[in-house]
């Protein structure tokens, strides 16, 4: 009994035969014709693509009695030598095998000898990149400057480990990797010359399984036929190769997007009752909902998915009306759960969990349907002029509250009017009476908005020729940003001091006066209170003039916390309670989770 298997029997004879690698046999058979070939060759490519059957078309064509000749007769003697591979003049080489600097050095012999009875004597090496430093190395000499009857021919999987003094002395040819598809549709020409029936669905799952090699493809092929007699069916197809049918695929996802969990736990139950690798299966979902998205997106789908065409269009008609966000959520998770299925020692519950979490993710709105909503809204709320007043106080309030809070500035209008009119160096006493009254209230309805430009272009006019560059500050930066500067002044000269002053807050800075309050135990006042002569001086270094250090304790503080609390919750219901709070919430039916008080 002679058979012999698919991929002898079918190997491609002439470059016309080979599948789907156009771009390099075209270059070939132009360079045989103008008579450009090199001397050495490196065909690169995932196996099973064609590397050694096109390193043996190419030395056919350039041993054929007719040639050099792109297309070898396949009937001269060295034609049928090297079909049958056993020709003289033709070495084939398993580098893998022969990866020694001895069989290099064997070979470099042997390149002197002329060809026996061929034009030229080639050498093809198979898994070159197996070949040691030291082999590659011997052979370098000889690729270099090659007798003119000598040619070398390499391929290889891994082209990144050849040395690159070897790359570059070679004319590189990469096969491609062979779509799904045309590994089904050359399997289908040769099951028709073969006489055998079997479904095209069939081949596809062949062709998917061995993943773009040809030469799997076909041991595939040759297995399955081994296995039944007559036509095939896809039920015989799947229990011979032992792989999940892609329609069950199709079915998690139909399931997933109708929201029928319990359909795609039965499904996870039936595959695992069949002994199938859940593992696997999640590899082949993770891909699938990946194709699901791509397709979804609608470009380049021939390039970047590589399933049949069928596939693809039932792949179109189940994310029809799932949105490219959703399906992306869905992939997301898949990814997430990745490792937790790969490491389980439960898979089929980890696979379980990761679904009925898919199930649980509801779709997001898209951006569009968001803006859409939005603008609706907006113009909702413009045919009802009415509506609109109520949220002038909310936002107000809020952004007035925070910045009034602290009365870094003199807080009464009195007293700024009081400094405008007149230069008032002698203020001190007077500020601090009033300021000591009307502090807690006041800040809520003064904003007291220009006052410091007036007040600074008052001092300029007076002091400007006073005020030494190497001021420790800027004038015009903000009473927080002063006192910071301060602090971190102090703290470099007396830390100790500084750390206490930390733990207070700034009052209110105006041109004369400084008001901390200090919070917290007695022990930090009493410090304070202890080095307040130390204190004016280091503000009479740092302000460059006299400055009225007024420190409170914080007695009001719980009084003052209170206060804004209340006026933080009435700010909270004035938003909760707001038209457009409420027109949200009812358009997008969603609830309010929680109101920030913006500062
Ligand atoms: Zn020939």
């Amino acid at each position: 009994m002679s058979y012999l298997v698919l991929a002898r029997k079918y190997r491609p004879q002439t470059f016309e035969q080979v599948v789907k690698q156009e771009h390099v046999t075209r270059t070939l058979a132009n360079a045989i014709s103008s008579d450009r070939v090199a001397h050495a060759i490196l065909f690169s490519g995932p196996r099973g693509t064609g590397k050694t059957t096109v390193a043996r078309i190419l030395a056919k064509a350039m041993n054929c009695k007719e040639g050099p000749t792109p297309t070898p007769c396949n009937e001269c003697r060295s034609c049928k030598e090297i079909t049958a591979g056993s020709a003289s003049d033709v070495f084939e080489i398993d580098g893998a095998s022969n990866n020694g600097v001895d069989q290099i050095r064997e070979l470099r012999e042997n390149v002197r000898y002329m060809p026996a009875h061929s034009p030229h004597k080639i050498y093809i090496i198979d898994e070159v990149h197996m070949l040691s430093i030291a082999a590659f190395n011997a052979l370098l000499k000889t690729l270099e400057e090659p007798p003119a009857h000598v040619m070398f021919l390499f391929a290889t999987t891994e082209p990144h480990k050849i040395p690159i003094t070897i790359l570059s002395r070679c004319q590189r040819h990469d096969l491609r990797r062979i779509s799904i598809e045309s590994v089904a549709e050359h399997m289908a020409f040769l099951c028709s010359q073969e006489g055998i029936e079997i479904a095209r669905e069939s081949l596809d799952l062949i062709a998917r399984e061995a993943d773009g090699s040809m030469r799997d493809a076909l041991s595939l092929l040759d297995q399955v036929m081994s296995c039944t007699e007559g036509s095939i069916t896809q039920a015989q197809a799947l229990d011979i190769l032992g792989i999940i049918d892609r329609k069950i695929l199709f079915d998690i996802s139909a399931s997933i997007f109708q929201g029928d969990i319990p359909d795609i736990l039965d499904i996870f139950d039936t595959i695992y009752d069949h002994g199938h690798n859940i593992k696997e299966l999640y590899s082949d979902l993770i891909e699938h909902f990946r194709n699901l998205l791509v397709v979804k997106m609608g470009k380049k789908l021939d390039k970047l998915v590589d399933v049949p065409a069928h596939e693809i269009r039932l792949m179109a008609d189940q994310v029809r009306d799932v949105s490219e966000i959703h399906l992306s959520q869905l992939l997301d998770i898949l990814f997430k759960e990745e490792s937790f299925i790969r490491l389980s020692s439960q898979p089929k519950l980890a696979l379980e969990m990761a679904f009925i979490r898919m199930f649980q993710t509801k779709p997001v709105l898209p951006i569009d349907a968001l803006i859409e909503k939005l603008d609706l809204l907006k113009k909702g709320m413009g045919e009802h002029p009415a509506n609109v007043h109520p949220p002038e106080p909310v936002a107000p309030t809020e952004i007035r509250r925070p910045a009034t809070g602290y009365s870094k500035e003199p807080p009464t209008p009195v007293k700024t009017r009081d400094r405008e009119s007149g230069p008032a160096p002698q203020k001190p006493e007077s500020e601090r009476d009033t300021h000591d009254e009307t502090d807690p209230e006041i800040p809520l309805d003064r904003p007291a908005p220009l006052k410091p430009e007036s007040e600074k272009d008052a001092v300029a006019g007076q002091r400007e020729p006073e005020v030494p560059p190497e001021m420790p500050f800027n004038p015009s930066d903000s009473p927080d940003k002063i006192w910071e500067k301060l602090l971190s002044v102090v703290m470099e000269k007396y830390p100790l001091l500084g750390v206490t002053l930390k733990k207070g807050t700034l009052k209110s800075l105006t041109e004369q006066r400084l008001e901390i309050e200090i919070s917290g135990n007695g022990f930090n006042v009493n410090r304070i209170g202890k080095n307040e002569a130390l204190l004016k001086q280091i503000c009479h270094d740092f302000f460059r003039k006299e400055m009225e250090v007024l420190i409170k304790v914080g007695e009001m503080q719980s009084n003052d916390r209170e206060q804004r609390k209340n006026e933080r919750e009435r700010v909270r219901q004035e938003a909760l309670a707001h038209d457009m709070t409420r027109a949200a919430v009812e358009i997008f039916g969603g609830r309010v989770v929680e109101v920030k008080i913006l500062r």
